[in-house]
């Protein structure tokens, strides 16, 4: 049968802490509500039941199950799959060379004044073709979900003229309806001012007067998002952006914080953003804003790692009830891996959350951070199968304890093992 198969045997089954789509916020963060030594039943992709072991048999009557394919999870956990909710996933080409420049002394910012960063991936995306970005991005997207992610957001911000703007996000488009996993698609037209631009503001004004309603008109977009900080896009320049955004109804994102306190928490605050993504420089103006907002603060660690800066004050952020995600960032200047499992691991070891604050910001609050809670994030009955199976492990704070190696044994997608 399609997609039809009876775990049996888990050790333990994270289930939600709340089934409202809501985030789960502050002292809440740490909950969990793990059924042991249990069972879940898939059928036709879907998660048809799940209980304990020893109501098997008044549950599901194993007569009905003759033909069922089973799979016994002793010793193992089983999870939702993974939301990231922000990734930069379509990309020409990678950057390794620039680490060589950091590692030589150079800063991100020094490395994008002198024609590297975003620019140099614009320049390389400007000379690859719509197919070969598909190819490429679609292999990074099956790799992704080998490795657990079920949900994805995925941003343009390469291509940085009208027409590479276009072409990146019909490509995300693409991804959009040959992926299984759902994707939402974010526009960054403002991820940086490209070099042939003498004066700023005609860059801003492309931006607002022929991309936004480009994209609008060929609904290539759900959000638009902008690169508000330090050496990028001033608050004003957000604002402005963001607003038209809303206009042609795309829902604000914003880059902030990353490199200085930037305003970007200000202005996402302000026009009601979906969230706002990085948080490194962070005081108590900005986190009390967030606190009487609806905004999700979405924390990136995998970027902290990779550039060795300052990793965002999780623990600051949980203490004043911020309901904290988790996403990658994944992108060939700052952040060249999308492994959640990893961004969980380095969130407890970087940014001190526990593993089960960890896990819920990878999962319920990342979801809520795309607008894909009602699919994504949880184990429920009647939602898609998109499940990890980890290994045989001690307890579920194993899996981020032992980085580095990966704890997840399998990823059903739709009922069906990847
Ligand atoms: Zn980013």
């Amino acid at each position: 049968m399609l997609g039809t198969i009876l775990l049996i045997n888990v050790k333990g089954i994270w289930l939600p802490v709340t089934k409202e789509n809501i985030p789960v916020k502050g002292s809440k963060l740490n909950d969990s509500n793990i059924l042991s030594d249990a069972f879940l039943f898939v059928k036709n992709g879907k998660i048809e039941s799940f209980g304990k072991m020893s109501d098997l048999t008044d549950d599901l009557p194993l007569g009905t199950l003759e033909n069922t394919a089973q799979m016994d999870c002793g010793g193992r956990y089983v999870l939702p799959s993974f939301v990231d909710a922000h990734s930069h996933l379509v990309f020409a080409s990678w950057r390794e060379n620039e680490m060589e420049m950091r590692l030589n002394g150079k800063t991100y910012l020094e490395i994008a004044e002198s024609g590297g960063g975003i620019l140099n991936s614009a320049r390389r995306l400007e000379e690859t073709t719509e197919e070969h970005l598909f190819e490429s991005a679609w292999e990074r997207l099956e790799s992704l979900i080998k490795m657990g992610t079920g949900a994805l957001e995925i941003k343009s911000g390469y291509g940085l003229s009208l027409g590479a703007e276009l072409k990146m996000l019909r490509v995300i488009r693409r991804l959009k309806e040959e992926s299984p996993i759902p994707i939402k698609s974010t526009f960054l037209g403002a991820h940086a001012i490209p070099s042939i631009y003498k004066d700023r503001t005609d860059y801003i004004d492309l931006i607002i007067n022929q991309m936004i309603p480009a994209v609008s008109k060929e609904n290539l977009a759900d959000y638009c998002d902008v690169f508000c900080d330090k050496g990028f896009f001033t608050p004003e320049e957000t604002e402005l952006i963001l607003k038209q955004g809303i206009k042609y109804g795309l829902v604000p994102k914003v880059h902030a914080n990353e490199l200085a306190r930037s305003g970007g928490v200000q202005v996402g605050v302000k026009l009601g953003a979906k969230s706002v993504d990085h948080l490194e420089c962070m005081e108590e103006e900005e986190i009390s804003l967030l606190a009487n907002s609806n905004v999700i603060p979405v924390l990136l660690p995998g970027t902290a790692f990779f550039l060795g800066i300052h990793p965002p004050d999780a623990r600051r952020m949980i203490q004043n009830n911020l309901p904290v995600a988790l996403s990658s960032d994944y992108n060939p200047g700052t952040c060249p891996s999308g492994n959640m499992e990893f961004v969980v691991s380095m969130a407890c070891h970087m940014l001190k959350m526990k593993p089960f604050e960890a896990i819920n910001a990878a999962t319920i609050n990342s979801a809520m951070a795309m607008d894909c809670g009602e699919i994504a994030g949880k184990i429920l009955v009647g939602r898609n199968a998109n499940l990890l199976v980890t290994k045989p492990i001690p307890s579920l704070g194993f899996l981020p304890y032992h980085f580095g190696e990966s704890s997840i044994e399998r990823v059903m997608l739709n009922g069906h093992w990847v």
